[in-house]
């Protein structure tokens, strides 16, 4: 963890506010922490409703984390031993473990110039044992949705969004996570919105929804009469209210990033050496993060921004199939050039609501200033 000084600015931070504070104050006074009721509470189906008319999908269900949302994604479909499942490697390690903890197998395969999964690298890798499709949203912007559903669909395997870093971003006009088997979001403390920890899956498909629900609370539906192998993940109350008036708040934390991201392509854009590659005109990216390629220099760059007080950051330096776990289940050898080089070479900015313009003028100057001296 990087060192917080004064006048450090995080790569992230949580934007919460009295409106918060009145909601969670409800809670307690209600008595009701957490509800687990088949339908869950009243503020986790507020919570729910709001995303759902975001998202224009037919089912919202609240859980306790965005791996939480793909666990339980992969459940509702039946994927076990001996099916294949298929993502990318240059994501966060919780979208493959997932995949292990239901004993079946990842195919990881290589990532395009936006650092999200190669539809061409998916078409490939499709086999009949393939079960789902796990495209991930990278840094808030959008995979190539249509390709994939279209390889899907050929194959009938499911597609399942890992949505966790896009909440609020569109594909040709649609939400990610709404038009998949599955959608997934996480609500964890950096992420777009937030209630500290949290997740949410979106679907459209009734059975599916109904899978979800049972599997969220034990497989019960009146209580001690489980149906089906069930876990507890449900979200609490005291998150849930939180939840809700965060998505009161995402159309303004979106035009914020946006803003923000616009001007450091402006100010970064056009430095020699430096990329900006997540800019297809068919999508709206909600800028989680706002990520550079660098043709050299990175270490040296992320050590001095943050020496100077800019809380950049690297996500991933380490793609999962190179991450000890992987190698020893026999990972290492995957070749994946893309995701390898992707991960010697991004840099990300802070970006989020809370900077000042100072703020992202110090960052774009810092950053300028020490490119400049790498090329
Ligand atoms: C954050 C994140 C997750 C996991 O979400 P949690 O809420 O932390 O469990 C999964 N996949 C990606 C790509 C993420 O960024």
């Amino acid at each position: 963890m990087q060192e917080k000084s004064i006048g450090f600015i995080p790569i992230n931070k949580p934007i919460v506010g009295e409106e918060e504070k009145r909601a969670v104050e409800q809670v307690l006074e209600s008595g009701y922490l957490t509800d687990a009721s088949y339908s869950g509470g009243k503020w986790v189906r507020e919570f729910e409703e709001k995303l759902k008319r975001l998202l224009q999908v037919r089912h919202v269900l609240a859980v306790n984390s965005g791996t939480s949302a793909l666990f339980t994604s992969l459940s509702a479909l039946g994927i076990k031993e001996g099916d294949e499942v298929i993502l990318p490697s240059f994501t966060f390690v919780s979208t493959a473990n997932v995949i292990i903890a239901l004993h079946a197998k990842p195919v990881f395969v290589d990532i395009k110039e936006d650092y999200n999964v190669d539809p061409a690298k998916i078409k490939k890798a499709v086999s009949r044992k393939t079960k789902a499709i796990i495209p991930v949203h990278l840094y808030g912007y959008p995979a190539d949705l249509d390709e994939i559903q279209e390889i899907a669909r050929s194959h009938s395997a499911a597609v399942v969004e890992d949505a966790s870093e896009s909440i609020g971003a569109a594909y040709r006009g649609r939400q990610t996570g709404s038009t998949s088997e599955f959608g997934c979001f996480s609500l964890y403390a950096t992420k777009v919105i937030t209630s500290g920890e949290g997740g949410a899956i979106a679907t459209n498909d009734d059975d599916l929804a109904e899978k979800v629900r049972l599997i969220r609370n034990h497989g019960m539906v009146h209580g001690y009469d489980s149906r089906l192998l069930g876990y507890n993940h449900r979200m609490p109350e005291l998150l849930a209210a939180i939840a809700s008036v965060q998505m009161e708040k995402l159309e303004r934390f979106m035009r914020a990033r946006n803003k923000n991201a616009q001007y450091l392509t402006e100010r970064l854009g056009g430095l020699r050496g430096v990329r900006f590659t997540q800019n297809s005109t068919d999508r709206t990216h909600c800028f989680y993060l706002y990520t550079l390629h660098l043709e050299k220099g990175r270490e040296q760059l992320l050590i001095s921004l943050n020496e100077r007080g800019i809380g950049a950051a690297v996500y991933f330096k380490t793609p999962v199939h190179r991450t000890p776990l992987y190698e020893e289940l026999g990972y290492s050898k995957v070749d994946l050039p893309r995701s390898d080089d992707a991960s010697q070479h991004v840099i990300s900015l802070p970006v989020h609501p809370a900077l000042t313009e100072p703020d992202l003028e110090r960052v774009a100057k810092e950053f300028a200033r020490e490119v400049s001296r790498l090329f």
